[in-house]
């Protein structure tokens, strides 16, 4: 099998409400995907996070030629040969994001040409579904925050979920009051894990973490800046919430040091931007090792979020007991017609639980029509 063509489609979106958070606010939703055509008819799909029209430049200008003749089946080899002609420029960031979504259509292509569902391809049982937690509680429109949250709570419950993350980033004391209005709607039995998409220094996150420890968070994630592993360190001595963190980082020589350090309770890598299937396994590997959970992040089409549910479906339940506390993976409440109008047939989510393809490879079935109206950009 050779590849014959690699497109890439750089896509955007306006919202119908703006949302924000620590760092910015959105209008327009945007992603990038990957195509990979073949000789024997079989295509894969990935997906790249971050900048859509660069990181498609950067598949098609630059890592796309490289890979025209070969076998895509060769996933380790070609991860390899793409990293070692990139590493003079791009060790993290962008280009490790474009070798993701080379790296995920090529393991969806393997997997479909073995005939099987990827997570039964990368060594997972016969598995139905993954629980999941809700990602919302952004900032911004139209009604005050406390009651926007209040009616958002009610909401994610209603849909089933057991577990959600709200943003944090707004100063300790107007977070410490969110997260209590948050956790008053939810009750006590649902999980809360806040995230400040790293706004604090250490101090400030020490501050805030343990003014909200009261309201039993699960998770803190990304207190301070991903650069700032000491700070992470000095986080996690100075309260009983677990912390997390990872999106922001790439490959396993990224998260080695985070993980050898236990600077994480949960290490969140995303399949987008970490190296794709082929580097999570590595960093999986690693964080294994260093006695860490892992659960990816994600926040992407159906198609990176597919390719986070088939990998995260192999991983074993961590620490293994008897008594082993479920998985829990990500999934985004917020708009994303790429999630929800772009996919004829795939993943589906129900009652808190994201349920897996049973065809082969992501199982995910790209709209054409929605794909074309959503593509500014394809090459
Ligand atoms: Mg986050």
């Amino acid at each position: 099998m050779k590849i014959t063509g690699i497109r890439a489609y750089a896509l955007e979106a306006p919202l119908a409400q703006n949302f924000g958070f620590s760092q910015w606010e959105y209008s327009r939703r945007r992603a990038m995907l990957v195509e990979i055509s073949t000789d024997s008819g079989v295509t894969g799909w990935g997906e790249a996070y971050g900048p859509s029209k660069p990181a498609a430049s950067a598949v098609t200008d630059f890592f796309g030629p490289m890979l025209i003749g070969r076998d895509p089946r060769d996933t380790e080899a070609l991860w390899h040969l793409l990293f070692a002609r990139s590493i003079d420029y791009g060790q993290k960031g962008l280009l490790v994001a474009a070798i993701s979504a080379l790296d995920i259509a090529c393991w969806d292509i393997k997997s479909r040409a073995a005939g099987v569902p990827l997570y039964r391809l990368l060594g997972a049982a016969e598995t139905a579904s993954i629980p999941c937690y809700a990602t919302g509680f952004y900032f911004g429109g139209p009604d005050p925050l406390e009651r926007k949250f209040e009616r958002e709570a009610a909401i994610y419950l209603d849909r089933g979920f057991r577990a959600v993350k709200m943003k944090v980033g707004l100063g300790v004391e107007r977070d410490a009051e969110l997260v209590g209005v948050v956790r008053q709607a939810l009750g006590p039995g649902v999980r809360l894990m806040i995230d400040a998409n790293h706004a604090y220094d250490p101090a400030t996150a020490i501050a805030l973490a343990r003014r909200v420890e009261r309201h039993d968070i699960f998770w803190f994630e990304e207190p301070v800046s991903p650069l700032d592993i000491d700070g992470y360190l000095a986080v996690k001595r100075a309260t009983t919430i677990r912390v997390a963190g990872g999106e922001c980082e790439y490959t396993r020589f990224g998260f080695e040091p985070l993980l050898r350090r236990r600077a994480v309770d949960y290490a969140q890598p995303d399949l987008c931007a970490c190296g794709g299937i082929s580097e999570g396994l590595k960093i999986a590997a690693l964080a294994s090792t260093y006695n860490v959970h892992l659960t990816p992040h994600a926040w992407g089409s159906a198609i990176g979020q597919a390719a986070a549910l088939h990998f995260y479906a192999a991983r074993p339940r961590h620490p293994g007991s008897l008594t082993a506390e479920d998985k829990m993976i990500e999934c985004d409440q917020t708009e994303n017609p790429f999630r929800t109008e772009m996919m004829l047939s795939g993943i589906r989510f129900d009652r808190g639980e994201w349920f897996l393809p049973i065809g082969p490879g992501l199982g995910v079935e790209i709209d054409r029509d929605a794909l074309g109206r959503f593509a500014e950009y394809q090459k």
